[in-house]
């Protein structure tokens, strides 16, 4: 795979149409700003866990939290992420980032990975060709960026990205949130109340003690609904674009 050089060419692609992960911090942020804030949600079953050597059930068990679905343990995995379609509220007509100062950690890496288990192509990213040019800095090495300043802040996201973990629970708790799609199925995005999130997410600070919620399992598939009520979970047969009063995104055509 060997070495990516890159710089960017200020096109503007990358931030276009997009849900962006966002920390807690980053949320709060966002949401001051005037900006839309989704809950995109998935449960995983969790039977028991993970082996030694399974190094994707520890990064996914470090980053979610348990939570019982009817019979079925599962862990549930919440990213808060920045939504819009079109241009993000923050590009400029010159194509410059208006939220410079205070852009989400996943803006400063694009085109760099967040993601361990991820490897990096020019393929799969808005980037033009002219921006991966071997005359410019070194990036990334296999596939997994080296650029000093992109692995310190790709580092500090996963930190907080575990630290935010148990927090996302009393968040969902305290949102009345409480379907998620069956993981790499789907996601079940939440778009809670602007002013009952930002209440939510100051909330966080006080460590007052909360109920845990039964969670509901959603897929549009009904061979998936068929298994989730084998194990006993508590499940939800959604059409894609509605899971409640939520949207259903799903990976697979319904059926
Ligand atoms: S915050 Fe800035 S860098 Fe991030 S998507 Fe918006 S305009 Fe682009
Ligand atoms: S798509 Fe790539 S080259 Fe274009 S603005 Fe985004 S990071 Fe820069």
């Amino acid at each position: 795979m060997g070495d990516l050089h890159f710089d960017c060419t200020m096109c503007g692609q990358c931030c276009h149409g997009l849900r962006l992960p966002l920390s807690l911090a980053e949320a709060r942020l966002w949401l001051d700003k005037g900006g839309t804030v989704q809950l995109m949600c998935e449960a995983h079953p969790w039977p028991e866990e993970p082996a030694d050597g399974d190094a994707l059930g520890h990064y996914r068990r470090a980053r979610t939290f348990a939570a019982q679905s009817g019979g079925l343990p599962v862990r549930i995995m919440v990213t808060l992420v920045a939504a819009f379609a079109g241009p993000c509220p923050f590009l400029l007509p010159d194509m410059r980032c208006g939220n410079y100062a205070e852009r989400p950690r996943v803006c400063r890496i694009y085109p760099a990975e967040m993601n361990p288990f991820a490897v990096l192509k020019p393929a799969g990213k808005a980037c033009p060709p002219e921006a991966w040019n071997d005359a410019n800095p070194l990036l990334a090495r296999n596939g997994e960026a080296v650029a000093p300043e992109t692995v310190a802040i790709v580092a500090a996201a996963r930190a907080t990205s575990i630290e935010d973990g148990r927090a996302k629970e009393r968040l969902c708790a305290d949102l009345g949130i409480a379907v998620a799609a069956l993981g790499n199925e789907g996601y079940v995005a939440h778009s809670p109340n602007p002013a009952a999130l930002r209440a939510a997410l100051a909330g966080l600070e006080n460590a007052r003690p909360f109920r845990s919620v039964a969670w509901t399992v959603a897929s549009n598939r009904s061979a998936t609904i068929a298994m989730l009520e084998a194990a006993g979970a508590q499940s939800l047969l959604a059409a894609d674009g509605d899971a409640g009063a939520s949207d259903y995104i799903g990976f697979f055509p319904a059926g």
